[in-house]
């Protein structure tokens, strides 16, 4: 046993030693490719590059109210407000909770993956009395359930419904839009709390068209900035319901926000330099223009997938309709642990890939492709990824997945051909 115990403290050591080495020798960029943190733009970069300012200055409401109202498009929404809380996107989860409900409400979720079991995990701990979907990793939102739940909660006892969009851990899109539909068919008056963390700015999000009351999303994804805020898209329904919900807040407080927010200013210190990454993140939205952007995504996304099933891997999102055009989760074969292509990558070949979170750990590596990124940024992810599987032992052709994405790209249009037509 002693034997064994060495054996396995000296290889483990050996490890150690053998990737710091070889990180401290490697040479060029290294290749970001978890699903946020994302690249972020020189653009944005140079926007942030300025001396602190005073954020009660005269003259901060000539940036941040136009800031306020362009923010309103990406949500697409007019008739909501978009808050921008110091924080990130599990902030913006409390802010929804705490803002609108009573503790003891019952709340209406779904938990199919890592982030949307924080949330019901959260509303747990609010005291909430949560009607959870246990789904299956690699499904989304159940429809099917949620209409039979609200079905029969014929005296509206359910307060708000939650809906993770893009269940970042498993590469799963869910149909938002269907579940305001139940809700409208049923006349049910819940509250749609809706996570767009990883959706918001790359994937097609209507706040409006949606009915959604709460709509949280962060800094670090699909805006292209360093993690630190919580955005979050409140409507006048979620607003007034605030005005009777008794669980305190004050930090996440909308109505404090709400009120300084209209005169341009904050309740309390803003990351000014962030807000000015913002400005220079919504201006790049829009000049690609929001549906080209969308567009990119899911162009970049059927590479990835091209790849996988080139590779002869599942992705972990069961079905096509679920497949999420932000990030792929990608099953590696039982006798492989997913870790080791992790470490790899990253050791040997500068790529970082997201793990597997929760139960998927070890069963999964995921490719983060959002945000700041374009084919060739993608085929490098791609190519990295194959030399870590075939150091990991798993099997295939090199190059047959690299080459099954320069296939999906060549043969289609680029948004911006598609555009200039
Ligand atoms: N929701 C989803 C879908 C996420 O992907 C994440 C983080 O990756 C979160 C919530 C939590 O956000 P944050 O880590 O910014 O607090």
């Amino acid at each position: 046993h002693k034997n064994t115990y060495f054996r396995a403290f000296v290889k483990i050591l050996l490890d150690v030693i053998q990737n710091y080495l070889t990180e401290l020798f490697m040479i060029g960029y290294k290749t970001l490719a978890v699903p946020g943190p994302t690249n972020m733009p020189f653009e944005i970069r140079q926007a942030m590059d300025v001396s602190l300012e005073d954020h009660r200055a005269p003259d901060l409401p000539d940036f941040t109210l136009p800031l306020f109202e362009d923010l309103k498009k990406v949500f697409k929404t007019e008739s909501g407000h978009i808050f921008v809380f110091p924080g990130s996107g599990t902030g913006g989860w409390e802010s929804a909770i705490s803002n609108t409900l009573n503790v003891g409400n019952k709340v209406l979720t779904a938990s199919f993956g890592q982030f949307s079991s924080l949330w019901v995990k959260m509303c747990r701990t609010y005291g909430l009395d949560v009607v959870n979907c246990d789904v299956t990793w690699g499904e989304g939102v159940p429809l099917e359930d949620y209409r039979a739940i609200l079905e029969t909660d014929k005296n509206h006892l359910i307060k708000a419904v939650l809906a993770c969009h893009n269940e970042t851990a498993t590469g799963v899109t869910s149909d938002v839009a269907g579940v305001r539909e139940i809700l409208d068919d049923l006349n049910h008056p819940a509250l749609l709390f809706v996570d767009g963390v990883s959706s918001v700015g790359s994937l097609d999000f209507r706040m409006d068209e949606w009915g959604v009351d709460v709509i949280v999303s962060g800094s670090q994804k699909g805006f292209m900035l360093p993690t630190g805020l919580a955005i979050v898209g409140v409507s006048q329904k979620a607003m007034d319901a605030s005005e009777t919900s008794t669980i305190p807040r004050d930090y996440f407080c909308y109505a404090n926000m709400l009120q300084m927010n209209k005169q341009g200013y904050f309740p309390y210190t803003p990351p000014m330099t962030l807000l000015r990454g913002l400005r220079a993140s919504i201006d790049m939205m829009n000049a690609e223009g929001l549906e080209n952007l969308f567009k990119r995504h899911n162009r970049l996304a059927s590479g990835v997938r091209a790849a996988v099933t080139a590779w002869g891997l599942k992705n972990c999102a069961v079905d096509r309709k679920w497949h999420s055009d932000t990030v792929t989760a990608i099953r590696v074969p039982q006798d492989i642990d997913a870790n080791d292509v992790i470490k790899t990558a990253y050791y040997k070949y500068g790529v970082s890939l997201g793990a597997g979170l929760g139960p998927l750990n070890g069963n999964v590596f995921r490719i983060g492709h959002l945000g700041w990124l374009n084919e060739t940024m993608v085929l490098q992810a791609l190519g990295g990824v194959e030399m870590a599987m075939r150091d990991a032992g798993i099997r295939f052709l090199p190059g047959c997945g690299v080459g099954a994405a320069i296939e999906k790209y060549t043969d289609t249009k680029a948004p911006m051909e598609l555009a200039a037509e």
